[in-house]
């Protein structure tokens, strides 16, 4: 996961939902050809695996075409690779691809059927072209080989609105759009992905170019094609760990309602047609009527939607007050992307996409993400625990100079001492504690409410208590000394060796706001060990080295001294385990 903007970390951390991609993003986005379906009834399978020409294509009980089936298999073959933006070729001993995932299984499926995409490419002349756009969701191209066509490939509903007729055995019948759209469902509740592919004559004069919709002519249906995109491995349990971290997964797709609930059924994250919203529904209702809220809130797959539609899904889900991370990789994803929380961009998607979105998924993973929502949580819990260990011994010197000054005491310690005591000894330990391994178990948390501030009740509460543990301690040290009748820069010396132990005591409290500090293993943070040791190392190596002694008016102290107050600060450590194990119970109970 990049990070473009750094505070995205920590909204990841807070994210309650995530409005992710089908294709790519749950799953690999490597489509192969796996049923071909004839108009008037024909269905094939198509054998092989990936990107790659070898297979072969049979009937459904597995006997080969007749010829009269194959050369209608090759002509709709044809068609896919004219009105086709990539390339598939064997050379040096490999299968080399480029371009979209469609269209390059497309050019698989045509060498499947014999055919060589590259020649018949040269074959004819592109006289227009309408490129794929999720909008719109067909391509169109306009060639001229023996004679001039226009072929259309895309969704189904779109290519059938072009067609009047469809390929028979003995030549165009008129379509049969309920048959084809029964097909189409069928395949999509396999799980295919499903393309109809249509071509028609073209009438326009020699070299003129053609590249508008009006200028598509009436067009037969040659066939429909069935992709499989297989799952991503992971993304199941992706799904499952967001369940349980209470962060609301939606999967917002411009592909078949049958197609996306098949997915999405075997993802877990939807059951029925209930929990599903199309692009056509979307259109009839107002997604900020309030009567909306609660159908909209079990809604888990928005499918055959336009980007548009994904940007009103998207504030739809804002004003439900959640927290919205959104996936996209197209140039009309941007600005649903804006509009997100955290827009996450795919590693493959557009360079538009890539600057709105505020992180970019490398790999494209769903799980990739899950984990960016992990190591958020990590980074906001580390953020608390450094602000606790900062406020809180920041609160027990004020607490400790107050206390002075209320009792009439000299000030507990020198200007330069205290900053001796922040900058160096404790700014050592803060900078460590930012290193805090994160803690198991956050993902088995809520999200926090979004509307929660740093300084929440827990917060507040562990400030004060061991604010005021260590200011007390500190204070009745100073106030003991001075009576036994120590004079003040003695008494000060000791005071400030006290404060630095309770600081170096106190970091073991911060590393966690929930568990033991025993609980928590050393091994997580060496670098807290190291930061620790250190300052107070660098403590009791100014305390003996003159020049230092003058500057911070210091003194050795004997080893029994140094245990004592060593002890004393231990009381901090028991206070706060004592906070903790009560909130644990009352919390458990
Ligand atoms: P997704 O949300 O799954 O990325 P897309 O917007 O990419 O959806 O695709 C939506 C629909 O457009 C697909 O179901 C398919 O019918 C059609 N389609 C996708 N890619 C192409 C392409 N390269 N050429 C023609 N049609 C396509
Ligand atoms: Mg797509």
């Amino acid at each position: 996961v990049i990070v473009r903007k750094l505070t995205a970390v920590e909204g990841l951390g807070s994210c309650t939902c995530i409005a992710s991609d089908k294709t790519g993003t749950l799953t690999v986005n490597r489509q192969t050809v796996r049923r071909i379906w004839l108009p008037e009834g024909v269905s094939y399978r198509v054998s092989g695996e990936g990107y790659a020409g070898a297979g072969e294509v049979s009937r459904s009980d597995g006997s080969l075409p007749a010829a009269v089936e194959s050369c209608r298999l090759r002509e709709l073959a044809l068609a896919g690779i004219l009105c086709n933006e990539a390339s598939l070729r064997f050379a040096f001993g490999e299968w080399l691809h480029q371009g979209d995932a469609m269209d390059v299984a497309l050019l698989a499926m045509a060498h499947k059927l014999g055919l060589d995409p590259e020649a018949e490419t040269d074959r004819h002349i592109v006289l227009g072209d309408i490129p794929f756009e999720s909008e719109q969701r067909y391509a169109a191209r306009f060639v001229r080989g023996e004679d001039s066509v226009c072929i259309v490939k895309g969704a189904v509903e779109q290519v059938i609105a072009f067609c009047d007729t469809m390929a028979g055995p003995d030549g165009p019948v008129p379509i049969d759009t309920l048959e084809v759209e029964g097909e189409t469902l069928r395949l999509g509740r396999e799980g295919y992905r499903v393309l109809a592919i249509a071509k028609g004559p073209l009438a326009t004069a020699e070299g003129q170019q053609t590249s508008a919709p009006e200028q598509v002519p009436r067009l037969t249906l040659l066939g429909l094609v069935a992709f499989i995109d297989p799952l991503r491995q992971d993304v199941h349990d992706a799904i499952d760990t967001c369940r349980q971290a209470g962060v609301r997964v939606v999967m917002v797709t411009g592909d078949h309602p049958a197609t996306a609930l098949g997915i999405a059924r075997e993802l877990g994250l939807a059951a029925s047609e209930a929990d599903m919203l199309t692009g056509k529904q979307l259109e009839l209702i107002k997604l900020d009527d309030p009567g909306w809220q609660q159908d909209f809130d079990r809604i888990s797959v928005f499918a055959r939607v336009t980007p548009l539609q994904k940007l009103m899904i998207v504030e739809a889900l804002n004003r439900q007050g959640h927290f919205t991370a959104v996936t996209g990789d197209g140039v009309n994803d941007a600005p649903a992307l804006r509009k997100a929380h955290i827009g996450v961009a795919m590693g493959t998607g557009t360079d538009v996409a890539k600057e709105t979105a505020s992180i970019i998924v490398a790999d494209d993973n769903f799980s990739s993400l899950v984990a960016g929502i992990e190591e958020g949580r990590f980074a906001y819990d580390n953020i608390r625990k450094v602000v606790y260990l900062l406020i809180s011994t920041g609160g027990a010197e004020i607490v400790l100079f107050s206390l002075a000054l209320v009792f009439g005491l000299p000030l507990p310690l020198l200007a330069v001492q205290l900053l001796w005591l922040n900058l160096v000894t404790n700014g050592i330990q803060d900078v460590a504690l930012a290193f805090e391994g994160g803690e198991p178990g956050v993902m088995s948390r809520q999200p926090r409410p979004t509307d929660e501030g740093l300084f929440n009740r827990l917060m507040v509460t562990q400030t004060l208590i061991s604010g005021l543990t260590m200011g007390a301690l500190a204070f009745s040290t100073w106030a003991w000394l001075l009576a036994q009748g120590m004079g003040v820069q003695e008494a000060r010396n000791f005071v400030l060796l006290l404060m630095v132990l309770l600081e170096n005591v106190h970091v073991f409290n911060c590393r966690s706001e929930r568990f033991s500090a025993f609980r928590v293993p050393l091994k997580r943070n060496r670098l807290l060990i190291g930061g620790v040791l250190i300052a107070q190392s660098l403590h009791i190596l100014v305390m003996q080295w003159p020049f230092m002694q003058r500057v911070l008016g210091v003194a050795p102290v004997t080893f029994s001294a140094w245990l004592s107050l060593l002890a004393l600060a231990g009381f901090l450590l028991v206070a706060m385990e004592i906070f903790k194990s009560l909130r644990r119970r009352s919390a458990a109970g």
